[in-house]
């Protein structure tokens, strides 16, 4: 039997070996075992001759019985691998037995919904399975709301057939390894990974067209959320094209570039939204709602972008969120001290409010504030709150007699994330200090818990997977 490596082998070919591979074993399995109880696992003993030399370990094989009763019956196979995405040829649209082969194992801070359950476990090193492909070692990983929501198992859907994913969406990464045809990349660059990519229909016009953060079918897959992996673990292969280089200068802040492009969709979209009017005049009045990490780095690109910024959050001063705004030559008002109406009256007409704060009922009141032609971005996740009241004619009445637009944004495109890599190098020569106090907390994986649980406090939280050059 021939010895070659996956990503040398063509796919009908790979796939053929794989399905007589699995039937053999399945059928050697049902016979040691002679159970039909649906839930029993079978394991392999030794690995099929096909495999290649060097590859130690050997996965137990998580297709149970039923599903192999399945596979055996129905037309054309519907090979149902439970670890699809440990598959080292991505993206097919039939996942292959390739799951139940792995080399060396890492670990990865993995969430089970099902058994809402959160721990390290010891997954499948990925390895370059197209040209295309850059393999990435994982330097930091920042952690925020969604992660915190996730644990507590509100959000979050494993890859198809699987019943854990590996969680962690901002990400910083070093390359380690890359494909022939990624030309532009070396080992040792910086990058930062896409969150979310697109879906495969064909008629989802905005995936088709690159911008797959306005998709249409909701099928689209995001990293360390919904139905792909994510990065808190130690090694990563994705495609060159999901990637997005940065400077090695801004190692130590970089983890900020994916909760940056939250900011910099939503100054993609205000300015879109500005061009149906002449918008001269004196400088232009943002109010922040929310000092969290997104409504500090939201502060920064409207400083940055020329707006007169107000940060307006929950706690007085001093607090180390109120310092960061400040610093960068935001105000600060603090709404246990400052009622809406005072903050909407030292402010002024109100030309854009940035929602970061995720609070329903704060967020509504402040819009009764907006000024004439202003936009409101909401970027806030609620939690399940109480039916919340508001003054709906006055918001309504606003809206129509003031031209004002209520907009949400969600997740980022391309466009985005290279502003957001451009702009961190800006922030980080214009406010190098306060972007670095940004960045309040490194644990190590093994101390996973009390960031992503949300007990570390501070403003954003990173786990540093590889130490190598760390900040
Ligand atoms: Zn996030
Ligand atoms: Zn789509």
């Amino acid at each position: 039997m021939e010895q070659r490596r996956y990503g040398e082998v063509s796919y009908p070919a790979f796939r053929a070996r794989n399905v007589r591979c699995a039937r053999r074993k399945f059928e050697g399995c049902r016979e040691k075992r002679g159970s039909n109880d649906p839930n029993s696992r079978p394991t392999l003993s030794k690995p099929p001759a096909w495999a290649s030399a060097g590859q130690k370990l050997w996965e137990t094989c998580r297709l149970s019985l039923s599903d192999l009763n399945k596979e055996e019956t129905a037309q054309p196979l519907p090979l149902g691998c439970q670890f699809p995405r440990f598959c080292p040829i991505p993206r097919l649209t039939v996942p292959c037995y390739a799951a139940t082969i792995i080399g060396e194992l890492m670990k990865a801070v993995t969430v089970y919904p099902g058994r809402r359950a959160v721990d390290i476990l010891d997954i499948p090193e990925p390895r370059l399975a197209a040209p295309t492909q850059a393999k990435l070692r994982m330097l930091e990983v920042g952690v925020c709301g969604t992660d915190k929501d996730i644990c507590a198992f509100a959000l979050g859907t494993p890859p198809a057939g699987a019943d854990h994913f590996v969680l962690g969406h901002e990400s910083l990464a070093e390359v380690v390894e890359t494909g022939p045809a990624v030309t532009d990349l070396r080992a040792g660059d910086l990058v930062v990974s896409t969150v979310r990519l697109p879906c495969s229909d064909p008629h989802c016009v905005p995936c088709r067209a690159g911008h797959y953060d306005f998709c249409m079918t909701g099928k689209y897959g995001e990293h360390g959320i919904k139905d792909l992996d994510g990065f808190m673990t130690e090694f990563v292969v994705e495609d060159r094209q999901n990637l997005h280089p940065v400077a090695r200068e801004l190692r130590d802040v970089a983890v900020l570039v994916e909760p940056l492009t939250i900011a910099e969709k939503a100054l993609i979209e205000v300015r879109e939204i500005q061009r149906r009017l002449p918008w001269g005049g004196g400088p232009h009045r943002a109010v922040v709602l929310g000092s969290g990490p997104v409504g500090l780095l939201g502060a920064m690109v409207l400083v940055n972008a020329g707006f007169e910024t107000c940060v307006y959050s929950r706690p007085p001063k001093p607090n180390a969120n109120a310092a960061v705004a400040e610093a960068i030559g935001a105000r600060y008002l603090s709404s246990e001290e400052t009622p809406i109406e005072d903050m909407a009256e030292q402010v002024g007409n109100i030309d854009l409010i940035y929602e970061a704060a995720g609070a329903p009922q704060f967020a509504f009141e402040v819009l009764k504030h907006l000024g004439a032609n202003g936009i409101y971005v909401f970027t806030g996740v609620p939690r399940r709150e109480d039916p919340i009241v508001f003054d709906t004619e006055r918001i309504m009445l606003n809206l129509v007699l003031k031209n004002q637009a209520v907009l949400g944004v969600v997740n980022a495109g391309p466009q985005a994330f290279d502003d957001a890599v451009r702009d961190i190098g800006v922030f980080a020569a214009r406010w190098p200090e306060a972007l670095r106090a940004m960045i309040t907390g490194r644990y190590p994986m093994e101390a996973f818990r009390d960031p992503v649980m949300g007990r570390a406090g501070g403003i954003k939280n990173v786990i540093s997977i590889c130490g190598a050059g760390a900040p």
